[in-house]
């Protein structure tokens, strides 16, 4: 299975050619440290990198 892309904005993670929270296709291979968001009001992580909605994150996007 291929590895999944993390979108530079969002920081989304997708195996779309396309982010599915904001459209962008500034995807990157290169990502490391996943995050899994459920409830975005109660994640401090989520608050910290902006994030407004649940889903798998990349921690840190090159
Ligand atoms: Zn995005």
């Amino acid at each position: 299975m291929a590895r999944e892309l993390a979108c530079r904005k969002c920081h989304m993670l997708t195996h779309e050619k396309a982010c599915p929270n904001d459209k962008s296709n500034e995807l990157s291979s290169e990502w490391s440290g996943l995050i899994i968001v459920l409830d975005v009001a109660r994640s401090n992580v989520a608050q910290t990198l902006g994030i407004t909605v649940p889903g798998r994150y990349a921690l840190k996007v090159s």
